[in-house]
């Protein structure tokens, strides 16, 4: 494992720099406050040797940054994609700093990644490799230090080797170390479907918010992944009229809204949007730029962009996928009065939830699904009502007022601690 310093010589990512500028620019935030979130606390790397079925040994770079702990130990997933880099690493850490502080759950922010192709490994080779990371992190990581999770292309079981490999490491139990666990081996009861639940929350405290009526707001969500779709059935439960819904393959539409109870069901079987009767096949392109009241990317970063946004007709977007929307498109909705509701706050149902789980793991409690949503519920609502406060004070958007909420938290944190 090679530190990279505990202070960054590089500077920090593209995008925390573009939101940190802006709120600079318009003296939202301070000096001090600038020097606290440009530089990581520690940025570690390895390389990971892991031998293949065939006998040979091939080498994959890997990451964990830890942005700020004056909160608490970090938290941030792990992800396996060919597209991993430092820095993209640095910046996913810098969000999850802002996330953890934004629904005000006691953790700072961090984040790993492995640059391989998982598609490409067999399940023993995927397996020799999520041990292998936790070898080389173990020093780092711990449930008073650094908490994974998972993230793109790393699921339960994944988070279930690499906790066994952390406890054979330490010679004993230590479930609270990475959370996304399979129940069986101490995840928390409503992890799946929580950061959809924590969505749908936020999105109808904004639908109150604009004094409109959830059962005459037409919505289209991109992705039906694992939040498009448990998002698209809170939303559909809700009275809202989702009248189309993608995936990577393209989408669905229906003015009158889609049953989706119905294929809900049958995407869980077949996996194919199109095989749903009564509704028309659109492109994944159409979706985004259709007349809607709410527009919800689901999918991937970057979808919002300068080659669309001009074409955005949404009376308002709720980013649950991270990072959906560019620096240059935030600016241009804002500026055509197209509210979004940022990221930070919208999708931080699942780590709330996996800070449930890391309370039931130290406790040794373990708590019902009715329990789990409740308490999700109120976390969620708090940290709604404390950006819309932080709104109105600063007349600034919601994705301003996320990030500046967070920011006092990550500060007053700071200065207590006297540094
Ligand atoms: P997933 O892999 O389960 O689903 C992704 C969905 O997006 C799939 O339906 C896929 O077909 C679709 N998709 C991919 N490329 C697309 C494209 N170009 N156009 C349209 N659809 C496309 O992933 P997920 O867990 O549902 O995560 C979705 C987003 O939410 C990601 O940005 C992720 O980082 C973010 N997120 C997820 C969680 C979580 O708890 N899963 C938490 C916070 C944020």
């Amino acid at each position: 494992m090679n530190d990279l310093g505990n202070k960054s010589t590089e500077t920090i990512c593209e995008l925390c720099q573009i939101e940190l500028n802006r709120l600079a620019e318009v003296e939202l935030i301070t000096d001090e406050e600038m020097d606290i979130l440009e530089q990581p606390n520690r940025m570690v790397s390895a390389n990971l040797e892991v031998k293949m079925d065939d006998g040979s040994v091939r080498t994959f770079p890997s990451f964990r940054i830890q942005y700020n702990n004056a909160r608490g130990p970090t938290k941030g997933g792990i992800r396996f994609h060919p597209s991993v880099s430092q820095d993209e690493t640095e910046e996913l850490a810098f969000l999850m700093t802002l996330k953890c502080a934004v629904v005000n759950i006691p953790y700072g922010g961090a984040k790993g990644g492995v640059v391989v192709d998982p598609s490409q490994l067999s399940e023993q080779e995927l397996e020799r490799l999520s041990r292998e990371y936790i070898r080389a992190y173990h020093d780092v990581i711990g449930p008073k230090k650094d908490i994974p999770a998972p993230d793109i292309n790393t699921n339960g079981t994944i988070m279930g080797w690499m906790m066994d490999e952390y406890e054979r490491i330490e010679g004993e139990k230590s479930p609270g170390v990475i959370t996304g666990k399979p129940p069986k081996l101490g995840g928390s009861k409503g992890r799946t479907s929580a950061t959809s639940l924590g969505g749908a929350i936020i999105t109808d405290l904004f639908v109150d918010d604009q004094g409109w009526d959830n059962k005459n707001t037409d919505v289209a969500i991109q992705g039906f992944g694992n939040v498009g779709s448990w998002l698209a059935k809170f939303l559909h439960e809700r009275g809202y009229n989702v009248v189309a819904v993608s995936d990577v393959a393209g989408a669905i539409y229906d003015p009158n809204g889609i049953d989706i109870e119905a294929l809900f069901d049958q995407y869980e079987e077949n996996g194919d949007l199109f095989e749903m009767d009564g509704v028309d096949e659109i492109g994944n392109d159409e979706l985004l730029t259709m007349d809607v009241d709410l527009l919800i990317p689901a999918a991937i970063e970057d979808q919002i962009t300068e080659d669309n946004m001009e074409d955005i007709q949404a009376s308002a977007i709720v980013e649950m996928a991270n990072g959906p929307t560019t620096p240059t498109a935030d600016e241009h909705l804002r500026d055509r009065g197209i509210p979004v509701v940022p990221d930070i706050l919208a999708n931080a149902g699942g780590v709330t939830v996996s800070y449930f789980e890391w309370l039931q793991n130290i406790s040794y409690e373990y708590w019902n699904k009715e329990k789990v949503q409740k308490k999700l519920e109120n976390y969620m609502k708090d940290a709604y009502k404390n950006v819309k406060e932080k709104q109105n004070d600063e007349e600034t958007s919601l994705r301003e007022a996320a990030y500046l909420r967070a920011i006092d938290r990550v500060k007053a944190a700071e200065q207590a601690r006297g540094r």
